[in-house]
């Protein structure tokens, strides 16, 4: 079941046995540009949705009443209705919700002192808007609110963010993944090694292709089996997204089943020329070790043809001091995990563009807009 099948049969996936009025129309926020309609149960988007959430959040000390601000990446405000109901909910529990769209209203700098003077105990949200608030901390540490946790979820947290928040914050980040078809999914614990299933609602499986199931340790994309939606069945549903399972008993004695990590959605994936595809999120620590080095701290990879990539960097104003030196580092880091045969192209940019409504991507393949792969 895929997004797309959703899409052009959703009345056809709808229960017509469970009653109208206990259900609820949800859209995905299209935070990957594709926004989609489809049904839940009241009680497992609210309650269900709830209880999850909180178990998350006490994993790590973050109870009713804890006061969080909540970093959230949608730049649209909500609707009325919905802003009344959460900022009612919110504000009970001693939330405050910034938008990343303050920061272009208002300036990083009252961004950063909404969120100081509010006294927060934890930082709740997306890693790329906490992200901006930390570098904005790291030259003006007057402003940084004393918590004792960052939880973040929803896009993809690096290596780098992690560091990032822990020198910042002085405190641990802690990792979730969800959607908004099935909230909660898995959930990291304080032991950091791997995520664990919410499994009294979700079923995980991780497949190939042919979408048989892979064993652990090898990645594959993620189908999830929603167990309490009774008005819009998701059955093997394809989030697009791919992780890797576990074995692995964690030792904080949760007995959850587990994922060992989540390497990004299908459209980062990279298609080499005799490796098949691999995920870009490989080449992240080579990345980040190669370039931070020399001062960029803003790149991307993009993937044009199968067998090739391009590794987009936006350098300083007077530009790279030895281009060709750091094209060959990147041939020869990347070389040894893509395959010596797949291309790698280093090309300078102005400025690396991510589109108002979507989420930060590390690899932006444009083989599916040119039909180079079939079943992507
Ligand atoms: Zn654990």
């Amino acid at each position: 079941l895929t997004k797309r099948i959703i899409r052009d049969n959703g009345n056809d996936i709808l229960c017509n046995a469970y009653p109208p009025k206990d259900r609820v129309r949800c859209t995905t926020s299209g935070s990957t540009l594709e926004p989609m309609a489809f049904y839940d149960t009241k009680e497992n988007h609210v309650s269900i949705s709830f209880g999850a959430r909180q178990r998350v959040r006490s994993a790590h000390g973050v109870g009713l009443g804890t006061k969080c601000v909540f970093l959230s990446i949608r730049y649209q405000p909500d609707s009325i209705g919905t802003r009344i109901s959460r900022g009612t909910i919110e504000g009970l529990n001693r939330t405050l919700r910034l938008y990343s769209s303050l920061i272009f209203r208002d300036g990083i700098s009252k961004y950063a002192e909404k969120a100081y003077k509010f006294r927060p105990e934890v930082i709740l949200g997306s890693p790329s808007p906490v992200g901006v608030l930390a570098r904005y901390l790291q030259h003006n540490p007057g402003l940084t609110p004393r918590v004792h946790a960052v939880l973040v979820g929803g896009e993809q947290l690096t290596l780098q963010d992690r560091e990032l928040f822990r020198n910042v914050f002085n405190c641990e980040t802690y990792d979730s993944y969800g959607a908004e078809e099935q909230h909660t999914i898995a959930f990291q614990c304080r032991e950091h090694d791997g995520y664990h299933i919410v499994a009294e609602n979700t079923v995980v499986e991780i497949v190939d292709d042919a979408n048989r199931l892979l064993p652990p340790g090898q990645p594959g994309r993620v189908l999830i089996t929603n167990l309490h939606n009774y008005a819009m069945p998701l059955i093997r549903y394809d989030l697009g997204d791919i992780a890797v399972a576990s074995d692995a008993q964690c030792r904080c004695g949760r007995g959850l089943p587990m994922l060992s990590s989540l390497l990004g959605r299908e459209g980062e994936m990279i298609y080499t020329r005799s490796r098949g595809k691999i995920p870009g999120l490989y080449l992240w620590y080579e990345c980040v070790k190669l370039l931070a080095d020399r001062g960029i701290e803003q790149y991307q990879i993009v993937q044009e043809e199968a067998g090739e990539i391009v590794v987009e960097i936006s350098a300083a104003k007077e530009g790279l001091r030895d281009p060709s030196s750091l094209e060959r580092s990147l041939k020869n880091e990347f070389g040894k995990i893509l395959g010596e045969d797949t291309g790698i192209l280093l090309r300078q940019v102005e400025k690396i563009v991510i589109p108002e409504y979507a989420k930060r991507k590390f690899v932006v393949s444009l083989l599916k807009e040119k039909g180079s792969v079939s079943g992507l």
